[in-house]
């Protein structure tokens, strides 16, 4: 009875916990293998992050509109970026870029200790602020800004998640980018490529992983 009052205050029957298992099989069957992302995933409530209306679509591995012309990445995206961001051991400082919903900032704060999020797009970044206070994740810190330039002053960070798509990676996102650091970035204008970028000392080693399709990196920051 106490789980289903708990459920139910977080807005999510039965029928929704089955949904979110089956999708957690889907991520698994999709070569997801990063055991402490799927927990993560398992236990992120994704239907927080859309509109009430498309609530009952939080489970399915796609992706979702979040008003101003942007979406919320598809699940599978989220679970590889994360996943590829880990690869190298555990992170401290980590450094995202498009905060949109705040879902991938969510997963990523159960999985690194701080993130630093920056977004260009101010009534995004509120609502995301609202949002993960309502679950309770507090190690994030928020940025209205154009994140083609990072965020300086807490660089340099041991990752970097950047979830628009530049033609090039931005040379600042490079700079600030610490010795043995990763940064996984989807590249490219028509065709895109997820991209894991792993700094060794002056060198930077790039490697595609799959083509992706993200909303593009744009320029300055906006007020509404
Ligand atoms: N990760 C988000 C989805 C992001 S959609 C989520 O889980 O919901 C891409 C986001 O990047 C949008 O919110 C968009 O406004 C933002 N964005 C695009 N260009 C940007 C820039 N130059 N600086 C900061 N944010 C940017």
């Amino acid at each position: 009875m106490a789980a289903r009052e708990d459920m139910n205050r977080h807005g999510i029957g039965m029928t929704s916990q089955r949904t979110r298992e089956r999708l957690l099989e889907r991520l698994f069957e999709e070569g997801i293998r990063n055991l402490h992302v799927l927990e993560t995933m398992r236990r992120t409530p994704r239907h927080l992050f859309v509109d009430e209306a498309l609530s009952h679509r939080a489970y399915e591995d796609t992706a979702l509109p979040i008003g101003h012309n942007q979406t919320l990445s598809q699940p599978y995206i989220v679970a590889r970026m994360t996943e590829l961001l880990l690869g190298g051991g555990p992170l401290d400082k980590v450094l995202e870029v498009g905060t949109g919903s705040g879902y991938q900032t969510a997963v990523l704060a159960q999985v690194v200790e701080r993130v630093f999020t920056v977004e260009r797009i101010y009534p995004l970044q509120e609502r995301a602020k609202e949002t993960l206070k309502a679950i309770d994740v507090r190690n994030v810190v928020f940025r209205h800004s154009d994140g083609n330039w990072g965020w300086p002053q807490y660089g340099p960070y041991d990752a970097i998640l950047v979830t628009a798509a530049p033609a090039e990676v931005p040379v600042e996102l490079l700079n600030q980018l610490a010795d043995g650091g990763r940064m996984v970035i989807p590249v490219g204008q028509h065709e895109q490529f997820l991209t894991l970028v792993i700094r060794e000392g002056d060198a930077f080693i790039r490697q595609q992983v799959e083509p992706v399709n993200f909303v593009p990196l744009l320029a300055g920051a906006i007020r509404s």
